[in-house]
């Protein structure tokens, strides 16, 4: 049994994230995609949420048309920060950059295994990460996902749910889209407490003991769990004479 290098709970043999670290790194990835729409609305001033500006507000000067610090999360730029002398640096790593950044490096990390034409077989690292459905946010987030088992068992994977947590905690201090909470109605399978929660991306986890449940392992116990209370409140047939 190994240690956790993000939370030090128990982790399986050789890994270096536990399993309730590796689903938060999931639902981050699930996450980023489905703030993008947000971002992009928060970008005129104006429109963004909650700015605490009032009407008819005097200006010293001609506001900015975009707010530069949802820009540069949306544009192109270094996958890890710049050198920042005059500390005029705003916000985080572009989102792209740092999938794209953090997707190359794990490519470069695994290895690839070809045989040439005398049938001998050669070891070395991936060239390149390569999206099948494009190089978008998305693609990126998917590819990550897809590799997560592998980052699991490499001592990085600390810095890669550090840096994919910051991010994702400015993109929601811009956006004030938190995830929701959904308490659900069946208790835990694992210790019977009425302590299920669905988060938003996260899905479903019982709060008293850590239990996972995907929605359709939930689904299949909520209708066992149903079953036996129609079962229970049956009026039992009277015996005939
Ligand atoms: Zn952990
Ligand atoms: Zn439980």
């Amino acid at each position: 049994m190994s240690r956790c290098a993000i939370c030090t709970r128990p982790a399986a043999d050789e890994h270096h994230a536990c399993a309730t670290c590796v689903r938060q790194l999931q639902a981050w990835l699930r996450e980023i995609p489905r703030q993008l729409p947000l971002l992009q609305a928060s970008l005129r001033p104006e429109t963004a949420a909650h700015t605490g500006r009032t009407g008819g507000a005097a200006y010293a000067h001609a506001p900015l048309p975009l707010r530069l610090d949802v820009l540069s999360l949306l544009g192109p730029g270094h996958p890890v920060p710049t050198a920042d002398p005059y500390g005029d640096f705003q916000g985080a790593v572009p989102i792209a950059s740092l999938l794209y950044g953090w997707a190359h490096y794990l490519a470069g990390d695994m290895p690839a295994v070809a045989r040439d034409t005398h049938g001998t077989v050669h070891i070395s690292p991936c060239e390149a990460a390569a999206p099948r459905h494009g190089t978008s946010v998305t693609a990126w987030c998917h590819w990550l996902t897809a590799y997560l088992p592998h980052a699991a068992r490499r001592p990085w994977v600390r810095d890669l749910h550090h840096q994919l947590q910051d991010l994702t905690t400015h993109i929601r201090r811009i956006t004030h889209a938190e995830p929701q909470r959904h308490p659900k109605t069946a208790p835990c399978p694992h210790c019977e407490a009425f302590a299920l929660v669905e988060i938003d991306w996260q899905g479903i986890c019982c709060e008293a003991c850590g239990q996972h449940l995907e929605p359709e392992q939930y689904a299949a116990h909520a209708a066992t769990v149903l079953a036996v209370l129609i079962r229970a409140h049956q009026p039992t047939p009277e015996p005939r004479p």
